[in-house]
């Protein structure tokens, strides 16, 4: 997946600014922040969407443990932040290698979209 965006940031071949790593996920700031913590949660293999993850891998719960790693890191534990997952053209997907959001350091709107 040469020209897959997110498959250069975990070769090092576009700059990012790590957040948090493990042997299989790369957490790092989002270039456009919509909140004033905002990363990007992603396995390190390529996956293209939400519908291609095996709900019952391992990665799953990986991914999971690396958001709460990541709430730590950015200290909205405690004060909160939300977990978002676009998946496909309706749901805002513009980067086809799966990956959550997360969102905090301020008061998120109630409406999700
Ligand atoms: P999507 O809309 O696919 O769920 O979100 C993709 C996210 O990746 C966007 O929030 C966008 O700002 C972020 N993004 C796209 N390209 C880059 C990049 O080269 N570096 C970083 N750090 N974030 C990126
Ligand atoms: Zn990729």
């Amino acid at each position: 997946m040469a020209e897959c965006i997110f498959c250069k940031i975990i070769k090092g071949d576009i700059p990012s600014r790590k957040v948090y790593e493990d042997d299989a996920v790369l957490a790092f700031d989002d270039i456009s922040p919509m909140a004033p913590a905002h990363v990007v949660i992603i396995p390190k293999k390529h996956i293209a969407t939400l519908m291609d993850v095996d709900a019952k891998a391992d990665i799953t719960g990986k991914l999971i443990a690396a958001a709460q790693q990541v709430a730590e890191i950015k200290q909205v534990a405690e004060s909160g932040f939300r977990l978002a997952i676009n998946c496909n053209a309706d749901g805002g997907q513009v980067v086809f290698h799966l990956h959550m959001h997360l969102l905090g350091g301020r008061k998120l709107e109630d409406q999700l979209g």
